[in-house]
């Protein structure tokens, strides 16, 4: 990403978040989303992903999924390769990963416990190739700040995340900052025009994600993971919610393998994709989906954001 990059360009995606346990996941992401959105979408969304709410925000236009990856933060001896395997599956196809690490308190000594469990997650990240930021929470347990630095270098030394933010999840210290560290690594683009949408209908938001997981999932290497999809239009009937989205892609070969022979792909990941939303919403759901080519769309934000308004009017 360039350095003068425009401070409006909208970005949305995924961010993995980890952390030992007790170190403040649910309290920052009730800080970061707000009581209501957490609540409304903590069902198990995959067998790789379980979605704990998205943060919303419109200055910049910004839309970040926290998920949860089972199976990435255990203890040493539960590691075993089947283990590895999946959380690097599941670190593949999410955009950032935010690590929590206590922050040292007015109590601690020395440098930070890094423990083997850590050292194992480092690598993991460090083998997936997804940007990393560290988060140290709980800083308003530290007066003495020249404490913190010390930390910050130990673990910039031996972790060489793409960034450190103090935090204290608690008083909603630090929020901004981390917020900002983190969309640097989301895909240019949204997911809705109006980023206040998803504050007010997330749903829409995980319909988006559960089409594009399908989408992925069946077509494995040959799409690129970076297709995005787009909700064009979202009606809440009395009988049925009719949901038509569009799968974004870069390439007409990409958009081939996505149809199929005769449509069977797409009927294939359309019908997937309609049982989990069914799953989510708990009402029955028409799904249609078309596939369009957008060439280059990730490097052109308003080319996808146009598209989205033309489809949907
Ligand atoms: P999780 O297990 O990682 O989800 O951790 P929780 O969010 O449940 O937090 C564990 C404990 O740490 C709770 O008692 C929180 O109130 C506390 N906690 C979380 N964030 C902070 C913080 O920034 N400062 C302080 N002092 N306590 C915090
Ligand atoms: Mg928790």
């Amino acid at each position: 990403m360039s350095e003068n990059e425009p401070e409006k360009t909208p970005r949305a995606g995924r961010c993995t978040i980890v952390g030992r346990p007790n170190v403040g996941k649910s309290t920052l992401l009730n800080a970061l989303l707000g009581q209501k959105l957490a609540i409304a979408t903590s069902k198990p969304q995959t067998t790789r992903h379980r979605i704990l709410g998205v943060y919303s925000a419109s200055d910049p236009p910004t839309q970040i999924g926290f998920v949860d990856t089972p199976g990435l933060h255990r203890p040493k001896n539960a590691l075993g390769r089947a283990l590895v395997e999946e959380a690097q599956g599941a670190l593949a196809d999410t955009d950032a990963v935010l690590w929590l690490l206590e922050s040292p308190s007015d109590r601690t000594h020395g440098p930070p416990d890094l423990m083997q469990a850590d050292r194992e997650v480092k690598e993991l990240i460090a083998s997936a190739k997804v940007p990393l930021v560290v988060a140290f929470n709980k800083v308003d347990k530290l007066k003495d700040k020249t404490k913190l630095f010390a930390w910050l270098t130990y673990v910039q030394e031996r972790i060489a995340p793409q960034a450190i933010v103090p935090i204290s999840a608690l008083k909603k210290r630090g929020l901004a900052p981390l917020i900002n560290e983190l969309r640097k690594h989301m895909p240019e683009g949204l997911l809705y025009d109006d980023p206040e949408f998803v504050t007010d209908r997330p749903e829409r938001f995980f319909v988006a994600e559960l089409v594009r997981e399908a989408a992925i999932e069946n077509t494995h290497q040959e799409v690129p993971y970076a297709l995005a999809v787009m909700i064009d239009s979202y009606e809440e009937g009395q009988a049925l919610t009719r949901i038509e989205a569009s799968i974004i892609v870069e390439r007409q070969g990409h958009k081939k393998i996505l149809i199929g022979k005769g449509g069977s792909m797409l009927k294939k990941i359309g019908s997937e994709a309609r049982v989990e939303i069914e799953k989510l919403l708990d009402r029955q759901v028409f799904l249609g989906l078309f596939v369009k080519v957008v060439p280059n769309w990730t490097e052109d934000p308003s080319n996808v954001r146009r598209l989205a308004m033309e489809t949907s009017s």
